[in-house]
């Protein structure tokens, strides 16, 4: 089913309001992750949709019906909660299968997919004990086995991999990418995790202070951040943002274009999305992620500050005489600690942003 959000706005007793007027449109079997810092409204707008919270203005529909002020029982909607959930005195085998119960799916019918899921989730050998047996990833994993099991037309998930550890973690979300696409079930998942939502959503929304900053596939919002807040968000290492300025074209003071932005002393080509919409003198700022700067004679001079391994590669952190200036080398690369280092970014590899308001610079 198609989840859509009209000026959704809502505001908690008093004046927090944890959605701003906002709107979004999710299609039928996408696996559509919010994603965005704590505190910046990504459970309130789950429980929205679930039906758990009334928006305070503003439209949510689930498929064609407007549900905005139905109760959560009238949506055919799953939610997992972050804390679980789950019913203390039943075992697993019967928390998985209580929403087939409600379904009036026939006993042997319930047990044998509630089976399946549970193996599915690595739960196989755990049916018979109780919620309070089990570890707590062990106990998260039984909440998404039981919203799975219902087979919901709808699929919330708020941060249902966070309490795993590590390792289980990936697998978890493997398993839980394979589940979706298997089962083609609209999924709404909640995540702070930037590195989650790029591996599992067919699309992310990335939201700051109640408001969504960017909609996109996982390659849109990574490789063409549309601000610096999601520039900054988005990437296993933060992409480098360094004010700058337009300098006028031909060297020519009193050109009225300009073809180059002046950073730290670098001259670097005016992206060709951003030709003709800056001008000689606009303070801009240009980002380049760490994985696209590499050395070169005419770049800018740092001195190799601090050396953090990544497994295949290792981030390097150069200081120069303006702000720090980030690059990823190969592991077998890597510079002495106090070295001096020349770089720049790749060809083509530069997004510009405006200074004043942070919003990418393009001619679409
Ligand atoms: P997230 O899930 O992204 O961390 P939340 O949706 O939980 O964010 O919270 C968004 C904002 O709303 C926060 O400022 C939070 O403190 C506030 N908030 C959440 N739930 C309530 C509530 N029941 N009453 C009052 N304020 C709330
Ligand atoms: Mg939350």
């Amino acid at each position: 089913m198609r989840v859509a959000l009209e000026a959704v706005t809502k505001v908690y007793d008093g004046d927090v309001r944890a959605l701003d007027d906002l709107s979004l449109e999710i299609a039928d079997g996408e696996f559509f992750a919010l994603l965005g810092p704590s505190g910046c409204g990504k459970t309130t707008l789950l429980r929205t949709i679930a039906g758990l919270e009334t928006a305070t203005s503003g439209t949510v529909r689930i498929g064609e019906r407007d549900v905005t002020r139905l109760p959560p029982g009238d949506r055919d909607v799953a939610m997992v909660f972050q804390d679980y959930a789950l019913f203390p005195h039943m075992t697993v085998a019967d928390n998985i299968a209580y929403p087939l119960r409600l379904k009036k799916v026939p006993r042997a019918e319930r047990r044998a997919k509630a089976a399946g899921t549970a193996a599915g989730l690595s739960l196989g050998p755990y049916l018979d004990r109780r919620p309070a047996q089990l570890s707590g990833g062990q106990q998260q994993r039984v909440a998404l086995a039981r919203a799975m099991a219902a087979r919901p037309t709808v699929f919330l998930l708020d941060e249902p991999l966070s309490n795993l550890d590590a390792r289980l973690r990936l697998e978890a979300r493997t398993f839980l990418k394979k589940l979706q696409h298997d089962l083609g079930v609209t999924t709404v998942f909640v995540t702070h995790d930037q590195a989650e939502a790029l591996a599992l959503a067919d699309r992310i929304a990335v939201m700051e202070d109640g408001c969504v900053r960017q909609i996109g596939t996982p390659r849109e919002v990574f490789q063409r951040p549309a601000n610096i807040f999601v520039a900054g968000f988005i990437g296993s290492t933060p992409m480098n943002l360094l004010e700058g300025e337009c300098v006028p074209g031909d060297g020519d003071p009193t050109s009225s274009w300009t073809d180059e932005i002046d950073v730290a002393g670098l001259r670097l080509p005016v992206p060709e999305e951003a030709t003709g919409l800056v001008g000689p003198g606009d303070k801009v700022i240009a980002g380049f992620r760490p994985e696209y700067v590499q050395e070169a004679a005419d770049g800018i001079e740092g001195r190799v500050e601090i050396v953090e391994n990544l497994g295949t590669t290792s981030l390097v952190t150069l200081a120069t005489s303006g702000p720090n200036v980030q690059l990823t080398v190969p592991e077998d690369r890597e510079p002495a600690i106090g070295a001096t280092m020349r770089v720049a970014p790749r060809p083509g590899r530069t997004l510009l942003y405006r200074a004043d308001d942070g919003d990418l610079i393009e001619d679409y």
